[in-house]
């Protein structure tokens, strides 16, 4: 499965902590590494550009951060680590010595989650940290859950949307094509009436498991579309890739034994897939479109006899495309921009 994405649905919530301590005076770093030394993986700055270096190239759980710097102060660094998407979710608590009103809500209006004053008493500072990196790990564990399929664990609707909107941006600023994949089991309903739910239930695990393990290059992402439905991203994929890689997707899993709950018969399902590609996908034009496109390969390949793959152009769908859709002209063909 894709890497950089499939680790954070793979990964569970981070139980060693890390914490990034920045002051430009290195007895109270040094002060702060001993009493938080417990907590887990500690690294230091000894500067605001020093920290925002640091932090290009590392996520930690919890940052505490000085206010009075020379060069880029406390303020600044918060600021700048709020207005980027990869450590907004960082929280931050200051460490300062202006204990005054002003000094406070500047620091929470930067977007800090606490405030600290110096004089530093260690009882003070372990439980606040303790406190903060519990409920940042509450919050990314509350996100995995809310983009995760359950039963499968494979990202869900929901996360598979986000990608593909994703995924379409970046293949437009790179001017790449961008293939879909979407396909469900074959005669799935008679799967579930002849062997019951939880068999049904544990023939999408493995059927998931399967996908996962069959998407090796990082940036395909397998995820759970609906009911007996998935859907594999292709970033960077052409017609003939997407298709081969459909065609491929099939025979791996006519060839995937579905174990029963009774753990004694082993039984095979095969699945039909279609696959659409988006040779150049532009911005603005409707992602739907090309769902729309999979979708009807889809519908072909159960009518061509299941078991199989279709392939279906982007653009050449005018069942279902929306006319009004200013994306799409009016034979449903996406305007160029
Ligand atoms: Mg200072």
């Amino acid at each position: 499965m894709r890497s950089a994405v499939a680790a954070q649905f793979e990964a569970q919530p981070p139980q060693a902590q890390s914490i990034l301590i920045v002051d430009d005076d290195p007895a109270i770093v040094q002060l702060l590494g001993e009493m938080l030394k417990p907590f887990g993986e500690i690294r230091f700055a000894l500067s605001g550009e020093q920290a925002l270096a640091i932090t290009t190239s590392f996520t930690p759980d919890l940052i505490l951060l000085d206010i009075n710097m020379p060069g880029v102060n406390g303020l600044d660094v918060c600021r700048r680590l709020k207005a980027n998407p990869g450590l907004r979710e960082v929280p931050i608590i200051f460490v300062t010595g202006q204990n005054d009103l002003t000094s406070e809500v500047a620091a929470l209006e930067a977007g800090a989650v606490d405030f600290i004053a110096k004089p530093l008493a260690t009882p003070i500072v372990v439980a606040r940290v303790r406190t903060h990196l519990r409920l940042h790990q509450l919050t990314e564990a509350l996100k995995h859950s809310a983009r995760t399929d359950a039963l499968t664990g494979l990202p869900n609707r929901r996360a598979f949307d986000e990608e593909l909107a994703a995924e379409w941006r970046r293949a437009s600023r790179r001017r790449e094509p961008l293939s879909l994949l979407l396909f469900d089991i074959d005669h799935f309903k008679a799967f579930n009436d002849s062997h019951g739910h939880p068999a049904g239930d544990e023939c999408l695990r493995i059927v998931g498991q399967a996908i996962a393990a069959f998407l090796k290059r990082p940036g395909d992402l397998a995820a759970r579309y609906g009911g007996e439905e998935f859907a594999v991203i292709l970033p960077a994929t052409d017609c003939p890739d997407a298709l081969r890689m459909a065609n491929a997707l099939v025979r791996t899993i006519a060839d995937t034994a579905i174990t029963l709950p009774n753990a004694l018969e082993k039984r095979r399902v095969t699945i039909s897939v279609g696959a659409a590609t988006v040779e150049l996908p532009a911005p603005g034009t409707a992602i739907a479109a090309l769902v729309e496109c999979a979708d009807s390969a889809l519908y072909r390949a159960k009518r061509n006899g299941r078991n199989r793959a279709e392939f279906q152009p982007f653009g050449r769908t005018v069942r279902n495309i929306d006319h009004d859709d200013p994306a799409t002209d009016p034979r449903g063909n996406p305007i160029e921009r």
